[in-house]
C-alpha cells in the first residue's frame, strides 16, 4: 500500500505536531455554526434520520434553484464517484478519464471490468474534452474534476457543453466539483437544471473543512440518480447532516474561505517564483510542483521533518502535489523544502 493509503487505513499514524498538507483537507475544519449544529444534534444520535435529510436536499436545492428531487445527499462525494462509475460503466462501456487526474472512478471501473482510458490534459491543464469524448464511441461515463485534483486547474465550461453535445449517445458526463467554491470557474449545474445526461457531484469535504463529518451530495436527472442506489442506500450521519446544513447557511462560509486560500495561495507562488521551483498555477487547495529529481525521494525526505507532502502521479514523477495549508503551515513547507533540495544538492 502507498504511503498515504497506509496512514487511511490506520497502519501508519502520522507523529504529533506533523504538517498535514498531503490530502487537500481544510485545516479550519467545520466553521463555527456547522460545530454549533454538530453539538446540538449529538443527543439524537439514536434516531435513523430522514426529516433533517430532505431539509439538507431542498436547503442546497433553493440555494442553487434545483427541484430538490435532482439532490441526493451521501455521506461524501466518494460513494456517489464510485456508484455512478458503477451504475454507467460496463466491459463494453469504458471510463474516460484526465491524466493526471483524481483516481477514484478509476477503481470503481477496475472492479467492473471496464477499460479505463486515459486522456492527457491539454497545454493549459484543462481536460481535452475533444479528445475524451473521441476517445472511445461506448464509452460509459465521461469523468471530468473542475478543478482537476492535482492540478488544480479549471476546464471552461464552454468545454463541458462541448463534450456533452459531442459524447457518444448513452454516456454520462460526471463533472466532480469537489474544489469548486475556490476557484471563479463556472459550475455545471445548469446543466443538470436542463435535464441532460450530467451528475455533478459536491462535497463538504473541502471548502467547508468537514472531511472527518462526511456529507456530500450527487446532482442529476432524477431517473439518473436512482441508478445510483442499486449499489448501496444508507442513513446519513445526522451530525454532518446538520453541519451540512448550517454550512450552507452562513453566506460567508465560502468567500472568507475562498479568500483566505487564494491569498496563501499566491504568497506561495510568490516564494516557489523566487527560489526557482516551476509549478502548475492552481484555482484550487491544491498545486503541484517540479521538485526536478523523484517526488517520492522528496516526499520521504520531507517526511523526515514531519511536513507530508502529497502524492506523486506517474505521468508525472518529478512532480508533487501540495495542499494549500494554513499561513504557518506553508511557512514550516518551505524552509522544510529548503533544506530537503540544500541536502540533495550538497
Ligand atoms: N473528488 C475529488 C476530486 C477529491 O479530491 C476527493 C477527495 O479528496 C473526493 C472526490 C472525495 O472526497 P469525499 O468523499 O471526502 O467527499
Amino acid at each position: 500500500l502507498a504511503q498515504a493509503q497506509r496512514r487511511r487505513f490506520h497502519m501508519e499514524a502520522y507523529p504529533a505536531g506533523a504538517i498535514r498538507i498531503d490530502a487537500n483537507e481544510n485545516p479550519l475544519g467545520p466553521c463555527a455554526a456547522a460545530c454549533t449544529s454538530i453539538s446540538s444534534m449529538i443527543a439524537e444520535g439514536g434516531r435513523y434520520d430522514t426529516d433533517l435529510t430532505f431539509k439538507l436536499a431542498e436547503t442546497f436545492a433553493a440555494m442553487e434553484g434545483l427541484k430538490s428531487e435532482y439532490v441526493m445527499p451521501y455521506a461524501g462525494s466518494s460513494e456517489p464517484l464510485h456508484y455512478t462509475v458503477l451504475a454507467f460503466t460496463s466491459p463494453e462501456k469504458p471510463f474516460v478519464t484526465a491524466d493526471p487526474g483524481y483516481e477514484a472512478g478509476m477503481r470503481a471501473a477496475d472492479l467492473k471490468g471496464a477499460k479505463v482510458i486515459k486522456v492527457p490534459l491539454t497545454a493549459t491543464h484543462a481536460h481535452d474534452v475533444k479528445a475524451m469524448v473521441a476517445a472511445d464511441p461506448n464509452a460509459g461515463v465521461i469523468y471530468i474534476c473542475n478543478p482537476n485534483n492535482p492540478t488544480g486547474t479549471t476546464t471552461p465550461h464552454e468545454d463541458i457543453a462541448y463534450a456533452l453535445a459531442n459524447k457518444p449517445k448513452g454516456s454520462i458526463l460526471l463533472i466532480d466539483e469537489a474544489y469548486i467554491h475556490f476557484s471563479d470557474t463556472t459550475s455545471s449545474l445548469d446543466l443538470v437544471k436542463a435535464d441532460k445526461d450530467v451528475i455533478v457531484l459536491r462535497t463538504f469535504s473541502k471548502i467547508y473543512g468537514m472531511a472527518g463529518i462526511r456529507c456530500g451530495f450527487a446532482i442529476g436527472r432524477p431517473d439518473l440518480l436512482e441508478k445510483l442506489q442499486y449499489f448501496g442506500m444508507n442513513a446519513m450521519p445526522i451530525t454532518a447532516v446538520a453541519a451540512a446544513t448550517a454550512s450552507l447557511q452562513d453566506k460567508d462560509v465560502v468567500p472568507q474561505r475562498k479568500k483566505l486560500n487564494a491569498e496563501i495561495r499566491s504568497e506561495t507562488f510568490e516564494w516557489l517564483t523566487a527560489n526557482n521551483v516551476t509549478f502548475i498555477p492552481s484555482e484550487s487547495n491544491c498545486f503541484m510542483m517540479d521538485t526536478r529529481r523523484p517526488g517520492r525521494d522528496v516526499m520521504t525526505a520531507m517526511a523526515k521533518q514531519d511536513v507530508f507532502i502529497g502524492r506523486v502521479w506517474p505521468v508525472m514523477p518529478t512532480w508533487v502535489r501540495i495542499t494549500v495549508g494554513t499561513r504557518a503551515e506553508m511557512a514550516k513547507f518551505q524552509s522544510a523544502y529548503k533544506q530537503v533540495m540544500n541536502a540533495s544538492n550538497a
